[in-house]
This record gives C-alpha cells, structure tokens and sequence, in this order.
C-alpha cells in the first residue's frame, strides 16, 4: 500500500486512491465543488488543487491518485492562492444575489469565499445576464447565473437515475446548464440533485422563500415511505412559535448510510410528510355520540375504552375480538400491543398486513412496493394471523358482517385501501365497539366510535427494521401535536388501567424488552444501535441486497 505525507502527517493508503480521499481520512477537508464520492470524478472546478512535491504545477486532488513516496501540502501559501483565483473566476458572473438566494447559509461560493477568497473584486464590467428562476421539472428550479458549471446534477441524471435529462450548452461565459430540449427534470430521484447542487442554481420548488437554513435545526431519522427505511435528517424550524394549521417540518434531507442509501432518497418520501402538519391530524382523544365526534381527555378514554373492551371480552371472549396492527408502527409500538392484546386480553385474532389494492412504485435502485417501513419488524415480533392462529384481516371483516366480531382495535390503516368502501362500511357498523389510533383521521377513523391520536415519526423515538433486517433509529425531532401520543405510551396506559402494568419510560425500555424477548432481536440493546443502524440475527450484512442496483 502506498504511503505519502500530507501536510506533514504520514498515511499508508489502499492503491488507486485518490489525494482528496487521503487527506478525508486523516481529517483534512479540501475545498471541492465538481468532486463528490457518489459520482465519476471530473476534475472541472479546479478549487481542489493541492501542491505535490516534485511536480511542475499544482494538482487536482479529486483527480490524482497518491503514488508511495507523495508529500502533498493542502493549505500553503501557493495553494491558498490558487484557491482565491479559482473563485475569482467563478465569481466574475455570478450575481452575488444571497440576500434573496434559498441557498444562503449552507453555500459553498459563500464558504469557500469567506474561508479562502475574502479578496476585494477587480470587476468594473457588465455581468452576463442568463435565465433566473427557471422551473425545470416538478421539484427544481434552475437559477442559471449562479451555476458554476460543476456537472454534479448532470452526472447525477447520467449515473445514478440514468434518465439523462440535464446537459451543458453552449460555450465561453454564456455556456449553461440547462434540461435537453422537452425534457424536464422529472425523475423519481430528482430532489438529489438539489442536494448536491453546491450553489444556489438548483432550489427546491417546495422549499423556496419558507424559511432562512441557520433557523432550521436538524435531527436523525429514517424515511417511513418504503420498506427500504433511507436515513434522513428532518429539519425543522424550532424558532417559530407553532400555530395551529403552522409548519414544522420544512424538508427532509437524505443522510448518508453506506448500507442502505448511500446519499440519496427519492422524491416520494422526500416530499411525502405532509401529513405530519396536516389539518387532519387527531390531535385529541375523541368518541362518537349521535353522528358527532366529542372530545375527551386520556383519563376519560382510557377509562372509557377499558370499561367497553372489559364488558365485551367478559360477555363474548376473546374470540370476538380482532386487532388490525400497521406496520407503519415502530417496533416499540408493535411489541407493546402484542403484549397488551396477547397477554393482559389474551386475543388470539391480531394481524397486521392490509394487501393495498394497487401496488406501490418499485425500482432496482431505492424504492419499494412495499411502502412500509416496518413489515419486516412486525413480522419477526410475530404479529400476523399466522403466528398467533388467529382471523386474517379478511376473515375479521366477514366476521364483523356475520355479527361474530364485537370489537376491531384498528391502529393506523386506511382498510380501503385494500378492501371495498361498501365492505368495509357495513362490516364496521355491526361492531359494537370500534377503536381507531392513528396520526391521521380518514376514511376508517370516521367509522369508529373512539379515536385515539398517535405521535407521528418526527414526534417520537424508536425504531422500524427495514426489509433487509436493518434496525434503525427514528428520533424526536417536534414536540407531538395536540395530545398525541407514541403507539407504546397508549398500550402501556391501557394495559394498566387493565390491571397488568408494563415497566416502560422510554423507547428504549421498550426496545430492551423486545430484544429479550424476540429471538431475531436477542443479543440488541437499543443503546448499541448507532447511527447507521444494526442487523437482526440471521441477517448477513448485504450491502448488494439493500441498496440493490446503487453498487452494482
Ligand atoms: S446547477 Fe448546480 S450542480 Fe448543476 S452544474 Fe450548476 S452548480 Fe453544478
Ligand atoms: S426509497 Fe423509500 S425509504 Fe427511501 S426515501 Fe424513498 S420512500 Fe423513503
């Protein structure tokens, strides 16, 4: 293995690795635009060049790969020069317009102008003028002056969707980046190329003029859109005061997991969290009297529900009970209602999988049919009809029609999704007793007599395990809204006020309890999960299989 100097600090390295790669590994950030580990390296924006002992001229550290023997300095004098020059050039036409640029506070020109350039502008002449604010595609707006013709979204579009939308026109000071002519910017993943736009020339359409980034604060989470569970950060504006029918979420970010999703997401769950701040939120407890939804505070529904749930099960057994779980649930809300429905009511009839009619979008690359982030969890707690020989989700609505079901506990789902309106309208109104929980209302929660509200992902901790086994962390990033609550806080309550008590304050507890007693979680304790999640056990690390075709 080669071994070179930089700046002083000696490094063995693998072969074929290049001088900006190096110098990460010992903790030195070289300045780059164009360079990016998830793309072909091109070598266009020059501010990566470093100087090599022994050669002519300065080097592109993205391009050059370290030779046994290198001595490289990244920030003397010469280099620093180089650097200021670069941006003098990148500037010359730029319009200098970060007052009222989104990108303003997370943008390189700006960085690197304050840690490298800082030198007084030479430039008396016009500045060419090129399209501003130019929609692209759904999601992307293009501001053409501000581009440094970095090539990152072009070789996004070649390399990663392979959709090819996006080329470099014309030439001299009016070359441009623009989409090949009708085209548009419309690709499944097109949110990522915002992301790696280091300039404020590609914006987010959803994004734009809501709020300046040094508000926002973010925090680690995992996409519930799909089974394939991307590491997000949420971010959110702390700053603004919540207002009913107000915004707390602004955008969610891909975070970088070389297992699962490397740096990207898609735009379904990019831009799919909008029911967080949604005016159909339920954001009390509530019950149904005569057609009319009535508010109620937790002591009095759980009080309620548990008198209903006792007077059924003592009347009519448990058999006339069924549960329908959501594997959009954390584990932690899944392990408390098993032990709440299996060991403090003993119902047998729990499941959890609602077959959607229509099939989700599925691709070789990130995402998934299964739109789900925890149907691989649910099913190693052991939740659905086949592990407990209980009724499936089908036969607990023909069952509900024959009058043989007296209570459903319905926890997230929207059943016509998979069944018929008219199904499942008749079939709930010959239950006696029908309780939905969940972040939303919709079609099935205006057919239950007791709503109880959910904190949604952003509100709470946990965990979900995506299809390939991974456990990840999902952390609270906004205070729940309303009176909502985690999944596990509910069950927790309502097996006390039943008569048998769970030992859990956190997430964590409830994890820890889980991983003892669920064999495919044994040996996990929630505090050795990390950052980048754990394998269950009989899960082999396959980075092939997660990411499907990304490494390929
Ligand atoms: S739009 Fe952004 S990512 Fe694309 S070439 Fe210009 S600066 Fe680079
Ligand atoms: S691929 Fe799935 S998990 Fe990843 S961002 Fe899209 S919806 Fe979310």
């Amino acid at each position: 293995m080669p071994k070179i100097t930089i700046d002083s600090t000696e490094i063995e390295v693998e072969k074929g690795t290049t001088v900006i790669q190096a110098a990460e590994q010992i903790g030195i950030d070289i300045p780059r635009y164009c360079y990016h580990p998830g793309l072909s390296i091109v070598g266009v924006c020059r501010i990566c060049l470093v100087e090599i002992e022994r050669m002519p001229k300065l080097q592109v550290a993205c391009y050059t790969p370290v030779a046994d023997g290198m001595v490289v300095h990244t920030n003397n004098e010469k280099v620093q020069q180089a650097r200021r020059a670069v941006l003098e050039f990148l500037l010359i036409n730029h319009p200098l317009d970060c007052p009222v640029c989104d990108q303003a506070g997370e943008c390189w020109l700006q960085n690197f102008y304050m840690q490298h350039g800082l030198y007084d502008s030479k430039m008396v002449e016009d500045k060419v003028k090129k399209q501003k604010a130019l929609p692209i595609g759904p999601n992307v707006m293009l501001d053409s002056e501000r581009c440094i013709l970095c090539t990152r979204c072009v070789r996004f579009c070649d390399e990663i969707t392979e959709t090819h939308e996006l080329g470099i026109f014309n030439r001299g000071d009016h070359t441009e980046l623009l989409p090949y002519p009708g085209q548009e910017l419309d690709n499944k993943y097109s949110g990522n190329t915002i992301d790696i736009c280091p300039v404020g020339a590609l914006t987010d359409k959803d994004f734009r003029f809501r709020t300046r980034v040094w508000y926002l604060t973010e925090t680690p989470s995992v996409c519930p859109g799909c089974s394939t569970g991307c590491n997000i950060n949420v971010h959110h504006n702390d700053h603004r005061p919540y207002k009913a029918g107000g915004i707390r979420v602004s955008r969610l970010k891909p975070r970088y997991n070389p297992d699962v999703n490397q740096w990207w997401m898609c735009d379904e769950g990019r831009y799919g969290f909008t029911q967080v701040d949604a005016d159909s939120r339920i954001v009390a407890p509530q019950k149904k009297t005569r057609g009319d939804w009535q508010l109620l505070s937790w002591q009095d529904a759980i009080d309620e529900i548990a008198t209903k749930i006792k007077g059924i099960l003592k009347k009519h057994g448990a058999d006339a009970f069924g549960v329908i779980l959501s594997p959009q649930m954390t584990n932690e809300g899944l392990f408390a209602a098993k032990r709440f429905f299996q060991e403090t009511l003993e119902v047998e009839n729990i499941d959890f999988e609602v077959v959607a009619r229509e099939k989700g979008y599925a691709d070789d690359f990130l995402m998934k049919a299964d739109k789900n982030p925890n149907s691989e969890g649910a099913k190693k707690i052991g939740l659905s009809a086949v592990d407990n020989s209980g009724l499936e989700v089908a036969q607990m609505l023909a069952d509900a029609k024959d009058n043989r079901l007296k209570a459903l506990y319905i926890c997230h789902h929207n059943l016509e999704k998979g069944f018929k309106k008219e199904e499942v309208k008749e079939a709930l109104s010959k239950v006696d007793l029908v309780i939905f929980q969940g972040t939303n209302q919709n079609s099935t929660s205006n057919l239950a007599n007791y709503c109880l509200p959910s904190a949604s992902f952003v509100e709470k901790d946990g965990t979900f395990t995506n299809f390939a086994g991974r456990v990840q962390e999902i952390h609270k990033a906004v205070e729940p809204l309303g009176e909502s609550k985690p999944d596990w806080t509910i069950f927790r309550n309502l097996s006390k006020r039943l008569g048998k008590s769970m030992p859990y304050f956190e997430a964590g507890d409830v994890f820890n309890a889980l991983a003892e007693e669920v064999d495919a979680f044994k040996g996990l304790s929630y505090e050795k999960i990390g950052e980048h999640g754990v394998l269950l056990n009989g899960h082999r690390a396959s980075t092939e299989k997660e990411m499907g075709a990304l490494v390929a």
